[in-house]
């Protein structure tokens, strides 16, 4: 059976490898313990919330999903748990803009401004609902006409839109670089980052790194790592 508890636990231990290698430990004078400057988001797709209640118990609090009817289910059926955030990270059809925005605490898939426009409006109808919503623009950094995300020419005229909109948060930038990708598409989403961040002060993450390329995306500066199958196996059906 799947040790849910030592994959975080070795996960965990490599984030912290990279900071260490990558000079990025901040270590707080007097205080034991420091922060790390890398979160872990699990990627719970395609996996029972059975196995997601085991990751709560070793600690872990935020989880990512990409398909929002599975990830529905789950939410509703571990709704009871505590300090659970969930993150939106697939493809956004405009249609279910409504229910992303109201089960969700962020957005990683963010790409256009009908989408942005749409999760804003729901929120401002929605009386009940008063944290606003965080947000990152996902970036077509390998400029392939077929994948999605805004191109990079197109950032920040689009995250001005979001910065626009009252009940959202711009929090940063989020990239998937096709497998065995140069370093310097890696980079160019630094630098993206790093002029983003100047320009909006509400930015702080880079979500950037999956099981594969986690040491990768350290390096160069990702703020939280999105990993499915080191935590929670190879997935069968869908990917
Ligand atoms: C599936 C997925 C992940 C997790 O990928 P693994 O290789 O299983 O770690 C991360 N980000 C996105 C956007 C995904 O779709």
């Amino acid at each position: 059976m799947i040790n849910i508890k030592n994959n975080i636990d070795k996960i965990k231990a490599q984030i912290q490898q990279a900071c260490q290698e990558n000079g990025r430990l901040i270590s707080h004078s007097g205080l034991s313990s420091s922060s790390s400057p890398v979160s872990l988001l699990a990627v719970s797709k395609t996996k029972p919330a059975a196995l997601i209640k085991q990751a709560h118990i070793a600690g872990q609090n935020d989880f990512g999903e990409n398909y929002l009817q599975e990830a529905l289910e789950k939410i509703t059926e571990l709704a009871h748990l505590p300090h659970l955030v969930w993150h939106f990270i697939g493809p956004i059809q405009s249609n279910k803009t409504k229910q992303i925005a109201s089960n969700f605490s962020w957005v990683h898939s963010v790409d256009r401004e009908k989408i942005v426009l749409r999760l804003n409006q729901h929120l401002l109808n929605d009386e009940t609902h008063n944290t606003p919503l965080n947000i990152c623009l996902q970036v077509n950094i390998s400029n392939e006409s077929s994948k999605s995300g805004v191109a990079i020419n197109e950032v920040f005229a689009l995250a001005e839109i979001v910065n626009n909109c009252d009940k959202l948060t711009l929090r940063g930038l989020m990239a998937v670089p096709e497998k065995s990708a140069e370093n310097a598409c890696y980079e160019q989403m630094q630098n993206l980052f790093e002029q983003l961040k100047k320009s909006y002060p509400s930015v702080d993450t880079l979500s950037l790194g999956m099981s594969n390329d986690l040491e990768q995306a350290i390096a160069h500066g990702s703020t939280m790592v999105r990993i499915g199958t080191a935590i929670f196996g190879e997935r069968t059906n869908k990917t």
